[in-house]
């Protein structure tokens, strides 16, 4: 069993992991850097440490100083949230190695599903379809080119360390390959400490759809559903929603079989998304993310099902509390995320001091967000400041839901990107579900 937990995290999630530690009656400690020092989530958890200066190296993603404050606040498990240390395999371990327990799969599973190109090896051997690519990293640059030719343009180069749509390079021609090519491993080396690539077919108009997965420490793996995150901005994801608008029910069916084929081919346990593209009906996987996603409400409203609670559980050895026949996802969910980002200028990063922060509500309505007027937003951390939910029986009325809460959100002494979430919602193509991945950035540039 779990008593205490440290939250090796900050912001949004931190709270949302101290919340379910509050209903599950464990005590919760949450660590700090000083750039949010102050800030009031920290005083919902029972203890607060101070961990480091606000450049992430020396605090979020400081390991020393986590394993310190988890034994000086005598933890028995931590939970990463996602980014930061969420998939580090060695933080996992050094964990375990301190008895203390990692919520989130086994580090041979994190290393294994973490770099994207043996994740892949992994679905292929599981018989599920990958995009056509490299067979693992491409080490030079006249393999890279060999494989580009061989495949066809374009082609995409990506970091097998990447994510947070960060780590990738489109190239059309032999020309913009080699290029790109030494680009990806300088980028991929500076924002990864990895600079090994692969590289795979660029799908030109696919939608990205994700599965949920849930898995027990007996073996047992059950899927919740899918997400649909193909409204991105650069490759970033922007909205999510479920069930997907853009699929039809074999493939969705296909898709989630494949999904728990994957997790249980690799021994997963915990909660853990599988993600897909999908084009002209047919499915391709492309990465595991061995972890909570920022998107998981999604699931939540959908299913019923609190994730975060299931991860500690999990974690504690608990098995699964129900079989797939007994997961019945119900209506329809939506979530903005909301970005301290300025739209006006390129949607550049818009910290500081938030004055006014009016936040909806209503029916269906759910806000993540550790916000509030007074509090002051860093520059020195992802720009998302909290995400905006809403659940309906049908997906025209959730847009409608949605529209009334954007309509609602206010914000002030920052810019966010509110005001492109209400442009979307209003949205004809949005409206009828007809997107790609390419729909945002398309809509921006017109
Ligand atoms: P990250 O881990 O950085 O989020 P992903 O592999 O999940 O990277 O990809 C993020 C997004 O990049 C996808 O949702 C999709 O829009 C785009 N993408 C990734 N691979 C491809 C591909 N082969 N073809 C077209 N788009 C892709």
């Amino acid at each position: 069993m779990i008593h205490r937990l440290l939250i090796a995290n900050r912001g949004e999630i931190a709270l949302r992991i101290i919340r379910a530690c509050r209903e599950l009656d464990i005590e919760s400690v949450v660590v700090y850097s000083q750039a949010d020092a102050g800030s009031a989530y920290l005083d919902l958890a029972d203890e607060a440490i101070c961990i480091g200066p606000a450049p992430s190296a020396q605090s979020y993603l400081s390991i020393p100083s986590i394993i310190s404050a988890a034994e000086i606040a005598n933890v028995d498990a931590v939970h990463p949230g996602y980014g930061f240390l969420a998939e580090n395999a060695h933080f996992a371990e050094v964990c375990r190695a301190n008895n203390i327990e990692f919520v989130g799969p086994d580090e041979d599973t994190i290393r294994r599903v973490g770099d994207k190109a043996e994740a892949k090896s992994a679905a292929r051997a599981a018989g599920i379809p990958v995009v056509e690519g490299s067979d693992g990293p491409v080490d030079s640059d006249e393999d890279a080119l060999e494989i580009a030719r061989a495949i066809g343009y374009p082609v995409l180069i990506k970091a097998v360390s990447g994510g947070g749509g960060r780590g990738m390079r489109i190239a059309h021609n032999d020309i913009s390959l080699a290029a790109g090519y030494q680009t990806a491993r300088a980028e991929a080396e500076t924002a990864f400490g990895d600079s090994t690539v692969y590289i795979e077919k660029y799908l030109e108009d696919p939608r990205h759809v994700e599965i949920q997965i849930l898995g027990d420490k007996q073996g047992n793996v059950i899927q919740l559903g899918e997400r649909d995150c193909s409204v991105q901005r650069r490759h970033q994801k922007v909205i999510e929603e479920g069930p997907s608008p853009g699929i039809p029910n074999d493939v969705r069916t296909k898709m989630g079989r494949a999904a728990v084929k994957l997790a249980k081919s690799v021994g997963y346990h915990g909660a853990g998304t599988v993600e897909f593209l999908y084009e002209n009906k047919k499915f391709y996987f492309i990465e595991v993310n061995a972890r909570i996603q920022v998107e998981h409400p999604v699931t939540e409203l959908t299913t019923g099902i609190d994730l975060i609670k299931e991860q500690i559980r999990l974690a504690s050895g608990e098995p699964l509390g129900r079989k797939q026949q007994q997961v019945k996802p119900k209506g329809h969910a939506i979530e903005c995320r909301i970005n301290a980002e300025d739209p006006d200028r390129n949607f550049a990063p818009s910290p500081g001091l938030i004055t006014q922060c009016v936040v909806p509500g209503g029916p269906g309505v759910r806000v993540d967000s550790h916000v509030y007027a007074g509090s002051r937003v860093p520059p020195n951390y992802d720009s998302m400041i909290g995400k905006l939910l809403v659940w309906a029986d049908t997906r025209a009325e959730a847009i409608t839901r949605m529209r009334r809460a954007l309509d609602e959100y206010k914000i002030e002494g920052i810019k966010t990107n509110i005001s492109l979430h209400r442009r979307i919602l209003r949205n004809a193509y949005f409206e009828r579900g007809e997107y790609t991945t390419r729909f945002l950035d398309e809509l921006l540039s017109t």
